[in-house]
């Protein structure tokens, strides 16, 4: 279903998007291709940028997209007939989240080159392919289960899900190159800045170009779709959704007419608007939350029909389960919500009547 704000964004190519193997030039020395993911979102968008390292001419690569075969066999094919005979010299991972970190191992070990990514990703994505962090297993299911998800079909797949990560992640690269919020790299003529995000993955970085007027926004900022921002079990009194809409304030300083680059959907143009309108769907949904809660005690699972509005299957139903609890806690930070544990082993929330609003609760 597409989005009516859609409206107010544009796309330079149209419809035009590259086929698994293919590339299109979006920008002088950025290429743009796709890989498949296994899942409702179907595709990747991955970048290909002409660069430069110590003397030697190549390709910087921007995301990878998730291990499998079909995406091996892709990128063999842009090898083949993409890269006018030159080297991949750096592969950059915008965050640690599968399909941008998933063959990463692969093509440096294959290019004999460099993963660039940030320190926390790196990290985060080192233990994840060697544990179930965050993703499944038994402390995912009991996290779920203390906000409220009952069903216990459900929670025997998300106990039974412990290899969803290293699935898709089997390794990362033994040794990487950090990049931090604010640096500067130069790929190739070009200078790309690193301008970090929080809130989705641990350190999300995204890569802006002022002389191209570009962004690579990764997942931060998506066209069509919200950036998934959920609390997990790992941290399980997290705030993304406050880290992620302080970190949108972070593009808006950029030029209004930036081509945004994004790993989901098509290049647009609109980046301002686009931010509003992440920031009023939000705001809407943050409002019902508060709403439910004010009439009587909620928890996370019984808020899944009002913020999604459609039937779930598990894979959605437990990044939905995520979702709610961010918009929970965003509002319990606030002061705008209490939540009490209850005996039966729920975190429920109740609003907080006007005037009357507690402090938030310190960190
Ligand atoms: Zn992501």
């Amino acid at each position: 279903m597409a989005n009516p704000n859609e409206r107010e964004l544009h796309y330079p190519f149209g419809d035009r998007v590259p086929a698994p193997g293919e590339v299109l030039d979006v920008a002088p020395g950025v290429r743009w291709l796709r890989m498949g993911l296994p899942f409702a979102l179907d595709h990747i968008n991955l970048w290909l940028l002409e660069d430069r390292v110590d003397g030697r001419d190549g390709w910087t690569i921007v995301d990878c997209g998730i291990t499998n075969d079909a995406t091996k066999a892709a990128w063999q094919q842009v090898f083949d007939s993409a890269l006018a005979g030159r080297p991949v010299l750096r592969v950059i991972a915008t965050h640690m989240h599968p399909d941008h970190i998933g063959l990463a191992h692969w093509l440096t070990e294959r290019w004999q080159c460099r993963l660039w990514v940030s320190a926390t990703d790196y990290n985060a994505a080192r233990m994840a392919s060697l544990s179930t962090t965050g993703f499944g297993g038994e402390r995912a299911a009991a996290f779920f289960a203390s906000h409220g998800l009952a069903d216990p079909q459900a929670l025997d797949k998300v106990r039974a899900r412990s290899n969803y990560y290293p699935g898709m992640v089997p390794k990362v690269p033994d040794v990487y190159r950090r990049l931090m919020d604010g640096m500067t790299i130069a790929v190739g003529s070009r200078r790309w800045r690193c301008i970090a995000g929080y809130g989705h993955a641990p350190e999300h970085m995204a890569l802006h170009s002022e002389s191209l007027n570009l962004l690579i926004s990764g997942d931060m900022v998506l066209p069509r779709i919200s950036t998934n921002v959920s609390v997990y079990d790992l941290e399980p009194e997290s705030d993304p959704l406050t880290l992620y809409l302080d970190s949108l304030a972070r593009y808006e300083t950029l030029a209004r007419d930036t081509l945004v680059l994004p790993s989901h959907g098509k290049p647009f143009s609109g980046l301002h608007a686009r931010i509003r309108q992440l920031r009023e769907h939000h705001d809407e949904r943050l409002a019902d939350v508060l709403r439910a809660c004010s009439e009587r005690p909620c928890h996370a699972a019984e808020l899944l029909p009002l913020l999604f509005r459609r039937a779930l299957d598990l894979h959605q139903t437990t990044f939905a389960m995520g979702e709610a609890v961010a918009h929970l806690h965003a509002l319990w930070y606030a002061g705008r919500l209490v939540r009490r544990h209850d005996d039966d082993g729920v975190w429920r929330f109740a609003g907080v009547p006007p005037g009357r609003e507690t402090s938030a609760p310190a960190y």
